[in-house]
């Protein structure tokens, strides 16, 4: 099964939970950089204090900072992983090739997250984070259209992009995934 993955869709997609229930069943490292900015901000140290007002309006953290995040775990890493969050902009992917290339780690496929607006925003609300308040997440998936998507072309042309429909409920999103990853072509 292919298990250097990225997930790759808005926010409220179900990114999260889908790379929660992948990465456990199949003992794969789970890294997702809002939950480790997050576990920053909740310790209070310097990057969290630099990130924090950031997240609350709903932009993105620096290109600098996401990276060093992502580089310390994934320097010497040996099971597979699983990135959620990551990259978020074609500058991080870039980055991510050239980190990848450095660790002779290519990745090997990329989850795309579908799904209406109307839903997402639903979803976003009944969360209730700090960054779930309407202003945040529209101003959130404007960030998500401008900078993110552009990284879906940027695989599709590598021939790695799979996308699968997230409107269905837990169980079959995270079986239509599975079934993605077993192919091998
Ligand atoms: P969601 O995708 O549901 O909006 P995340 O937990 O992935 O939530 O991210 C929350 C916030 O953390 C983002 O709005 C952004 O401020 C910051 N963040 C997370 N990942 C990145 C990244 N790769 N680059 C820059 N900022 C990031």
């Amino acid at each position: 099964m292919k298990q250097r993955l990225l997930f790759l869709g808005p926010p409220g997609a179900g990114k999260g939970t889908q790379a929660s229930l992948l990465a456990n069943k199949y003992s794969l490292n789970h890294f997702s950089t809002g939950d480790l900015l997050r576990e920053e901000v909740a310790a209070n140290s310097e990057l969290g204090q630099q990130a924090s007002e950031i997240m609350n309006k709903g932009e993105l953290v620096s290109d600098e900072l996401v990276l060093s995040i992502v580089e310390s775990r994934l320097i010497g890493i040996e099971k597979g992983w699983l990135l959620d969050g990551f990259p978020r902009n074609i500058v991080q992917a870039t980055a991510l090739r050239a980190l990848l290339d450095k660790i002779s780690q290519p990745l090997q496929a990329v989850i795309l997250i579908r799904i209406q607006d109307s839903i997402l925003i639903e979803r976003l609300l009944s969360r209730g984070r700090e960054d779930d308040n309407e202003n945040v997440i529209k101003h959130r998936l404007e960030v998500y259209r401008n900078q993110t998507a552009p990284l879906i072309e940027h695989y599709s042309s590598q021939g790695i992009l799979k996308v699968i429909d997230g409107n269905a409920d837990i169980e079959l999103v995270s079986s239509c995934i599975e079934k993605e990853l077993c192919t091998s072509i």
